[in-house]
This record gives C-alpha cells, sequence and structure tokens, in this order.
C-alpha cells in the first residue's frame, strides 16, 4: 500500500499533522496501536507554565527567548515562537470549525483550570464548559460555588476538592458548598452503591426526560450558586450540547471537571479530530501496530505492521508520533532507553543510573527526568540512526528529547506544534516534488 504520508501515533500530535496533510489534499494513513494519552488528559491545551528552570510564568508566548536560552534544544526552540503559534492558532481554529470551542485569555495569559482534587493547573485552551478563573484574581466575582457529584460516581470526591479550595486565600470570602444529585431511575440500573464511570452516566444524560429529571433534581438539591463545577459526565461527541441544555433549564453556569480515566474532556478531543481527518478522506489503521521499518540511503522506504504482516505500508514522508514510554513509543531498560520500533537515536542521558530518572515523591516540584528522555532530532525534527538523519522521517510529540511535558506544563502545545510542523514541511515537499516532475526545468531553476 502506497500514500503520501504515514503517520505512526493516533494521539494528538499523530492526529494533528493528519489533519494538516489531509487538508492539503495528500493520501494520507494513521497506524494508531492503542488509546492516546488523551485518553487520561483533562481536555485543555497546555502550551507553557514553566520553564525549563522551572520558573512559573503566565504568558507563555512571550517567553520563548528566555525558553531558548534555557534549552535550546528544546522543541518550543527548534520551531520558534511564529511556528508554535500559527500551529496553536490554526489548531483553535480548526477545532472550533467541528464543533469543539477552545477559549484562551484575551491578553494571551495562561488561565487556571480547576483539578479534581480541588487545587489548579495553569493551562493556555480550555474547551467552553470549563470555567477559566483568572491566574491573578481566581475567585473574581464568585461568591458561591457548588461543587458537585453524582450519586454512586466514583470518581470525583467533592468534599475533598472543597476542603483544599477553603485553604487557598483567594477563596477566603467565597461559599464553597458540596452537594450529590441522584440520576433519574437509578435503582433500575444499579448493582451497588458506587459502580458508574462517567461513560455510564453519559448514557443516561443523552435521554431527553432523564436530562430533564436530572437537571430538577440539580436546583432541588444545589440551591444557588455563581458556579456549579460538576466532574465530566456528559459525553464525548454530544457532552457540550448537553451542558448547554442543562444549563438552560437549570439557569447555572457549569464547568467541567476532568475525570479519572475514561477522561471524556480529553476523549471529545480525539474523537473529533478522528471524525473530520476521515471525513476529509484519511485512512486509520486503528488497533494495528508498526513493528519495524526499513532504510536505504538514510530513509525510511517501508514499514510493517503486525496486521499486515510482510505486505509493507510505503511512504514518500513519515512521522514517528508513537508518544513516550506511557504509549510504548519509548522503552527503558535498566541503563539504558530505546525508540521503540524504528531503534532511532536517543538523546544523551543525563545519567545510566535509572535511580536517578525519577523523584521519590511522584508530585513533586523537581522534574522527573524520565519525562524529559526521547528522540534525538535536528532543528527540522527529523531524528537521526546510527548518527545519520533520516531524511524523510519526522517526530512529534511525547517521543521527542529536551522537554519535560508534565514539569513545564507544555505536553499538548509541543504535540500540536510539532505535528503541525512536520505536515507543513511534508507539504511543501511534496509540492516540490509534485512541480518538479510536472515542471522539471522550473523546479529546478533551470528557466
Ligand atoms: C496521564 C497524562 C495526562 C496528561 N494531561 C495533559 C493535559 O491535561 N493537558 C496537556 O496539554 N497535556 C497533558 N498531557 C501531556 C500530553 O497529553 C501529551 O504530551 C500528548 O498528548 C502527547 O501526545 P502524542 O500524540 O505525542 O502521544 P500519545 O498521546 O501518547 O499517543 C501516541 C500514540 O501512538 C500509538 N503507538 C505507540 N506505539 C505504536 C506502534 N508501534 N504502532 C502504532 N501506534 C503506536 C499509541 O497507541 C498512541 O495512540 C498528559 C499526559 C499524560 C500521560
Amino acid at each position: 500500500m502506497k500514500f503520501d504520508n504515514i503517520i505512526i501515533g493516533g494521539g494528538v500530535a499523530g492526529l494533528t499533522c493528519a489533519i494538516r496533510c489531509a487538508q492539503a489534499g495528500l493520501k494520507t494513513a494513521v497506524v494508531a496501536a492503542g488509546q492516546s494519552a488523551l485518553h487520561f488528559s483533562s481536555g485543555s491545551i497546555d502550551v507553557l507554565s514553566r520553564l525549563p528552570n522551572g520558573t512559573a510564568i503566565q504568558y507563555p508566548f512571550s517567553e520563548f527567548d528566555r525558553l531558548t536560552a534555557q534549552s535550546p534544544q528544546h522543541p518550543y526552540s527548534k520551531l520558534g515562537l511564529d511556528v508554535t503559534r500559527q500551529a496553536i492558532d490554526w489548531y483553535q481554529q480548526t477545532m472550533a470549525n467541528i464543533g469543539i470551542e477552545l477559549h484562551h485569555q484575551a491578553d494571551d495569559c495562561n488561565h487556571l483550570r480547576i483539578t479534581p482534587m480541588g487545587t489548579f493547573k495553569a493551562t493556555w485552551l480550555s474547551q467552553s464548559t470549563v470555567h477559566p478563573f483568572p491566574m491573578f484574581e481566581p475567585a473574581q466575582a464568585l461568591q458561591k460555588i457548588a461543587l458537585v457529584t453524582i450519586d454512586g460516581f466514583r470518581d470525583f470526591q467533592p468534599q475533598l476538592a472543597a476542603d483544599n479550595l477553603r485553604l487557598l486565600p483567594h477563596f477566603a470570602n467565597v461559599e464553597i458548598t458540596t452537594a450529590a444529585v441522584a440520576l433519574p431511575d437509578v435503582e433500575l440500573m444499579q448493582r451497588n452503591p458506587c459502580e458508574y464511570r462517567s461513560i455510564d452516566i453519559s448514557r443516561v444524560l443523552a435521554d431527553d426526560n432523564k436530562r430533564q429529571r436530572f437537571a430538577l433534581a440539580m436546583k432541588n438539591t444545589i440551591g444557588e450558586a455563581d458556579l456549579v463545577v460538576l466532574p465530566a459526565v456528559f459525553g464525548n461527541g454530544t457532552g457540550t450540547k448537553i451542558i448547554k441544555k442543562i444549563e438552560q433549564l437549570t439557569g447555572y453556569t457549569l464547568c467541567e471537571i476532568p475525570t479519572m480515566p475514561p477522561s471524556l474532556l480529553g476523549i471529545r478531543l480525539e474523537d473529533a479530530m478522528k471524525s473530520y481527518y476521515k471525513s476529509l478522506g484519511g485512512l486509520i489503521l486503528a488497533g494495528d501496530e508498526v513493528t519495524h521499518g526499513e532504510f536505504e540511503n538514510n530513509q525510511l522506504q517501508r514499514i510493517f505492521t503486525r496486521h499486515h504482516g510482510d505486505m509493507p505500508l510505503v511512504a514518500n514522508h513519515y512521522l514517528l508520533a508513537s508518544g513516550s514510554f506511557f504509549s510504548r513509543g519509548l522503552h527503558a531498560e535498566r541503563h539504558h532507553i530505546e525508540e521503540a520500533i524504528l531503534g532511532l537515536d536517543i538523546a544523551p542521558l543525563a545519567s545510566t543510573n535509572h535511580q536517578h530518572w525519577y523523584q521519590s515523591q511522584f508530585f513533586s516540584n523537581q522534574p522527573h527526568q524520565f519525562l524529559g528522555m526521547g528522540v534525538e532530532t535536528n532543528q527540522q525534527l527529523q531524528p537521526s540512526l546510527n548518527g545519520n538523519t533520516i531524511t524523510n522521517l519526522y517526530c512529534a510529540g511525547a517521543i521527542l528529547a529536551h522537554y519535560n511535558p508534565v514539569f513545564e506544563g507544555s505536553g499538548s502545545g509541543v504535540a500540536i506544534s510539532s505535528g503541525f510542523h512536520a505536515a507543513q514541511s511534508m507539504i511543501a515537499l511534496q509540492n516540490n516534488h509534485q512541480s518538479s516532475v510536472i515542471f522539471p526545468s522550473l523546479a529546478e531553476g533551470n528557466i
């Protein structure tokens, strides 16, 4: 099977590249072995909230010079401010066109999103159903917040979140209440008192009649509130519409809070991206897995997958966006790490002692070193094999070395901008290739 481009990995990096290539009319295939990190994510797009040296920052796009000075090999340093901003703006616009509104602050400052623990995390873009708490005055204009769960839902504990929220000085004068609202007809479906997952509840609330009864129960249980914070249990594809309907029925302003996996806020992004990509004619080989590839003349010639056996997939250009250890794009041995599919060169490790690769505390104010490990690339995000640059292969997202998505709060921002950059490079090369076939003298400059 021959394509213009093949993308290995169906996370936000791979799908960004795939959509951009398909928009440009390139014959594109995505091979996606399993779930991406979006199934575990908040569904907000982090661009940058800390510099590599740990300095907290508020205006990500004003900090590229400092970032580059501290970390010249960082993916943002390689891409530059203009490409990164263009990519994030393109993503925001593309998602809006397909029904997912993502917002940032008018002054280009990060905002805060509330976590299930009742703490705050800085981010750049949040979905329209996630309340953007301002960075400097998070409680601004709020007098009463209700933290609400659904009876039988196991993944959100409003009392715990409320206790943490009450500790924050900004919320000292805000009344914080908690409540649990019953789902309609719960006695018909409940086998034990805490068995629901977000996806189960979303199915119940998709029903008009049950949603109306749920809205009435909310009014009766919660009372007055400026903001009602609920776990994200409102569906993936139709979730935003369902929330708007409940807001109309109750008069409340709702704020979704990400849950334990499956995270419907993240899945909502993935589903929308995949549907749009397919509507552009793109192919997804879902559940298939790239096992290895063959190289000639410093180019990746063909790849092989578990489902297609010895029948190779061939393309002019490839993107490797197979994620980090979490998605099995990287593999750790005791004293070294490997890129799991093609055996690409890895950025030198600061230490080969694996005990230096992580902090003893999971929630630490120091970076876990393993999250910054990955594939070494040149300025164009092209990797190398045994020191030789592979000229028709790009890397994007969590497989890249030299950045720490969790510590810096830069995960989706790097994934989107590196996936976008790879697509733009592939499109430009494909166009050059086509014009050299049709107008060879023009392409060679012989006029
Ligand atoms: C738990 C968690 C929560 C996060 N929350 C946030 C957040 O709220 N906001 C934010 O901005 N960032 C967040 N991040 C960071 C951010 O989500 C990731 O950096 C980003 O999603 C990485 O995207 P990716 O496409 O590079 O990789 P991934 O999303 O990991 O996708 C990799 C894909 O490659 C596939 N794959 C792997 N090997 C193969 C193979 N051999 N053949 C075919 N396919 C293969 C995988 O199955 C998967 O589909 C979070 C990360 C994690 C781990």
